[in-house]
């Protein structure tokens, strides 16, 4: 028996509950703290009884609540080395220079140092700050790379590479006790490899971020619209529905559409473009789809 319990879902934050009957894994806290440990509990889970926190990518929907939640209950945090850098930097206060201490640095940092070849060069990597560590200090850390499996508790996780305006973004395949659960959401489109992880699971929570036409004639400026589209931006309702209407097995017993965006979707909408989908294949019509949603957890999808 498998679980999954979207926490929440959107631009304004991210976190999923994955549970085996033994091991309970929070995938991204993009909440306070304190409304995940809220949510938590309206589910019947105990925040306290989860063991580990994996990171999908650094965007701050995915991240704003880690370290205080993975101090909090002391549990270790899950990254790719990318996207642990790019966290500490995100995390990290830039420091105040003065235009002549930057004029400074610049010229030791020239190639042709007037001081000569011998002169030290300065640490400019935000890693040599002091602040970094003592601001990203977690209880654990533990790296993971693409494609290579690993295991928490008895879930089996295969990271897999997803095309995202990141350090190093990954989606995951969750499996245990032959029940297999995977998540892929913030992604510019559905190469091979994602629609490959997505063969032979029994839940399957996917992007559906935008109807193309709401955000075209929506409130974004041009450039955000352009980063939204593009093959690193989020997928749309119809992108989703052309992966449920070819290519999709069929498998899942439930299909959670997630990330929805409050400006440039309508939850109704992006139901009915996948309903339709899965309608032309009336053997795939056994795929309930549920609505990730932003404001509260979901009731947990368990099988
Ligand atoms: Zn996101
Ligand atoms: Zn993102």
């Amino acid at each position: 028996m498998m679980r999954m319990t979207v926490l929440a879902s959107g631009s304004k934050g991210n976190s999923t509950l994955i549970a085996s009957s033994r091991t309970r894994i929070l995938v991204d806290a993009g909440l306070s703290c304190r409304e995940l440990c809220k949510r938590i509990r309206s589910t019947g889970e105990d925040p306290e009884a989860i063991d580990a926190l994996l990171i999908t990518h650094e965007h701050q929907d995915h991240v704003s609540g880690l370290e205080v939640l993975a101090r909090k209950l002391n549990i270790p945090v899950y990254f790719t080395r990318p996207t642990h850098a790019a966290w500490v930097r995100w995390m990290t206060p830039r420091p105040r220079t003065s235009y002549a201490e930057w004029l400074a640095a610049r010229a030791a940092a020239s190639p042709f140092p007037e001081g000569g070849a011998d002169s030290e060069a300065p640490e400019t990597g935000d890693e040599a700050r002091p602040e970094a560590k003592e601001i990203c200090q977690l209880p654990a850390i533990e790296y993971f790379t693409s494609g290579n499996s690993f295991s928490i508790g008895d879930i089996d996780i295969r990271p897999f590479t997803i095309p995202h305006d990141a350090a190093d973004p990954v989606g995951f395949v969750f499996e245990a006790e032959g029940i297999r659960m995977a998540i892929a959401t913030d992604l510019g489109y559905l190469p091979p490899n994602v629609k490959m992880a997505f063969q032979g699971c029994n839940v399957l929570m996917i992007e559906s971020n935008h109807d193309l036409e709401m955000l075209r004639d929506g409130p974004y400026p041009w450039s955000l619209k352009q980063r939204v589209m593009s093959r690193v931006g989020h997928l749309s309702n119809q992108a989703a529905a052309d992966f449920l209407g070819n290519g999709y097995d069929g498998n899942a017993s439930h299909v959670v559409l997630a990330h929805l965006s409050e400006k440039n979707n309508l939850p109704e909408l992006a139901r009915v473009t996948a309903e339709s989908a899965l309608r032309e294949r009336m053997s795939l019509l056994s795929s309930t789809i549920v609505l990730a949603e932003q404001d509260r957890a979901s009731e947990a999808i368990c099988y």
